[in-house]
């Protein structure tokens, strides 16, 4: 456990192969990713790669959070959504399976490893569930784990990725609370003001571990919104796309 947390970061990159593609929707699918010879890939829950992409002269890098965990062992899988002219998005969507990449890490200190001590709250938007669902996972993982909460939304149902496993852990799991949300832009601007009702003005508890995970300025605007009410720095834990 100890050596998963710190990772072992490689900045030498690994030579992946791509075993199976999954297509989640017609703009998302995930990579399942081995590294041929090598026994073991070991990551903390919420740690990401580095994608080296062969762009022109000179190559450049995008990151991918790891959306399966350190106990599934390889493949291990990556989750990403295509950006309209966008560099890295393009080239991984044009890879196939049996198709190699090259990568570094992994890398991040977003991570949950051990199971939390006390009320967590797990907040994402469309593919950013991907560095969320192996720290939801580790959490889950003791039976008298204290009160969870995944808060995902999306834009329509189909983007709501992985969404079955979650309603199925909640199903069997009571003190887990899976709550998807569809609004129309899909983006985490839209629950501003129903998670500052809700943790905020709700009530004036503030020992809740918050992981928030999405693309843009909504997530500082929602890790002021926390910190800025009284919860602990280190308790609202964030990565920004
Ligand atoms: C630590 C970290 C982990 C990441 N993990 C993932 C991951 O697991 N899955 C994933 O899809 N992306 C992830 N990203 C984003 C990813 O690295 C790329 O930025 C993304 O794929 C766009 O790259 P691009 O070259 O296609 O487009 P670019 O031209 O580089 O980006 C265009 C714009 O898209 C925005 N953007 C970035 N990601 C998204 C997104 N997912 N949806 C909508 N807009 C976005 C960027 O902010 C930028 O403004 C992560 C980023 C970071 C920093």
């Amino acid at each position: 456990m100890a050596q998963e947390f710190i990772g072992i970061k490689r900045r030498v990159p690994y030579e992946g192969v791509i075993e199976r593609v999954v297509i989640h929707n017609s703009d998302t699918r995930s990579l399942l990713i081995r590294i041929p010879g090598a026994s073991e890939f070991s990551f903390a829950p919420g740690q990401f790669i580095s994608v080296i992409i062969p762009a022109g002269d000179k190559p450049i890098t995008r990151s991918y959070s790891l959306a399966s965990s350190p106990e599934d062992g390889q493949p291990f899988e990556i989750c990403l959504n295509l950006i309209d002219g966008g560099v890295g998005s393009n080239y991984l969507f044009s890879l196939k399976e049996g198709s190699t990449l090259s990568f570094t890490g992994p890398f991040g200190v977003f991570t949950l490893n051990e199971p939390p001590q006390v009320e967590t709250v797990f907040i994402a938007e469309g593919t950013a569930i991907a560095p969320i669902r192996p720290m939801l996972r580790r959490a889950i993982s003791t039976p008298d784990h204290p009160p969870l909460s995944l808060i995902y939304t999306a834009p329509d149902g189909e983007h709501l990725l992985y969404r079955s496993e979650f309603e199925a852990l909640a199903q069997r799991d009571p003190r887990f609370r899976f709550e998807p949300i569809i609004t129309a832009t899909g983006r985490l601007s839209a629950l501003l003001d129903d998670l500052e009702r809700r943790y905020v003005k709700g009530d004036a508890l503030r020992e809740r571990h918050f992981y928030i995970c999405g693309v843009g300025n909504d997530v500082l605007k929602l890790r002021d919104l926390l910190r800025g009410a009284g919860y602990p720095r280190r308790w609202v834990e964030y990565e920004r796309w």
